[in-house]
């Protein structure tokens, strides 16, 4: 009988360890520089150069960690001409590792197109695990882990944003049933909140702000109520925007302000939540937050 079993060997016959691998990516600390894996010390110790974002950033943690190797630039700007030379080198027996400024290379993070290159030239990539922003993010957030679907940064003006967002809607109604991630910058978080509850209707959601760092702080809460809190509380720091799944019945955000708009008219904040959560069946606290915001905006 033909098939793949767990011993079949997989693209090659040597154990991955034995293959000295042309280019390994190392995953290293988004925060914390504890997290840095004895593993990961190790590969960078080997590699002949690494290729990092900036040089100034990658040099902070080897001096940290008396590592000596040569660094070199890779980034957004450079990728694309700097494979060719990347590749000879590889093929000439240079061995390269791969870091970003932060995490996991790759996610959000240049590096891509020289792993194609390298795949197809036949060389063997490995890699070195390590922190991540979206999975400890998702993991510490209290939504379904999986499935998932990793967005990364959403466009900076709220038109493209929304037209983003508006994808993942029309794929939420056409079955697509995952928790969505996004990393985003502090000062956009609460128009991101806000297109997010707009565009896909109020849904628990968490921020994970300066994980693994000293003010670690992870915020649980309905799009709304996190929108009213950071709007308050100016968000520093770097995050992670995790959002639950589709419910199976979303009142839009549409339908929730039509109802509370037309409440507010006669009744206070108080009484309207209470009636408008009753007549759509929604949380009184989903409800409540998104008055205030009416509130002020009339105001
Ligand atoms: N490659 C990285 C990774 O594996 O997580 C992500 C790089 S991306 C350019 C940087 C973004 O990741 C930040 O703007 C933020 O959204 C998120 N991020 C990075 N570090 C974080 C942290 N300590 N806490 C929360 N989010 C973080």
């Amino acid at each position: 009988m033909g098939g793949v079993t767990s011993e079949t060997p997989v693209q090659s016959t040597a154990p991955l360890a034995d293959q000295r691998p042309a280019l390994v990516l190392v995953s290293t600390p988004i925060g914390n520089l504890g997290d840095l894996a004895p593993r990961a010390v190790a590969a960078l110790r080997d590699a002949d150069i690494i290729l990092c974002e900036d040089t100034r950033v990658t040099a902070v943690l080897l001096s940290m960690n008396g590592i000596g190797t040569r660094l070199q630039a890779l980034h957004d700007h450079n990728e694309a001409e700097r494979i060719e030379p990347l590749i000879a080198a590889m093929r000439g027996g240079k061995r390269f590792a791969l870091v970003s400024d932060a995490g996991a290379p790759l996610i959000a993070d240049p590096g891509f197109r020289l792993v194609r290159a390298a795949i197809a030239a036949g060389l063997t990539v490995s890699a070195v695990p390590g922190p991540n922003a979206a999975v400890m993010a998702l993991a510490l957030s209290g939504l379904p882990p999986h499935p998932f679907l990793f967005i990364g940064f959403l466009p900076p003006r709220s038109a493209a944003r929304r037209t983003v967002l508006e994808r993942i809607a029309s794929a939420e109604r056409a079955g697509l049933h995952a928790t969505l991630i996004f990393y985003e910058a502090p000062h956009r978080l609460v128009a991101t909140l806000d297109d997010c509850a707009s565009v896909l209707g109020d849904r628990p959601a968490a921020v994970g702000r300066e994980l693994t760092k000293r003010f670690e702080e992870i915020r649980r809460d309905g799009l709304l109520a996190l929108a009213v809190h950071y709007r308050g509380v100016l968000p520093r720091g770097e995050m992670t925007l995790v959002i639950g799944p589709a419910p199976d019945h979303v009142s839009s955000v549409v339908e929730l302000d039509e109802a509370l708009l037309a409440a507010l008219e006669t009744m206070s904040v108080k009484d309207a939540t209470a009636a408008v959560a009753r007549q759509l069946d929604l949380p009184r606290k989903q409800v409540y937050a998104r008055a205030l915001i009416l509130r002020q905006d009339e105001a």
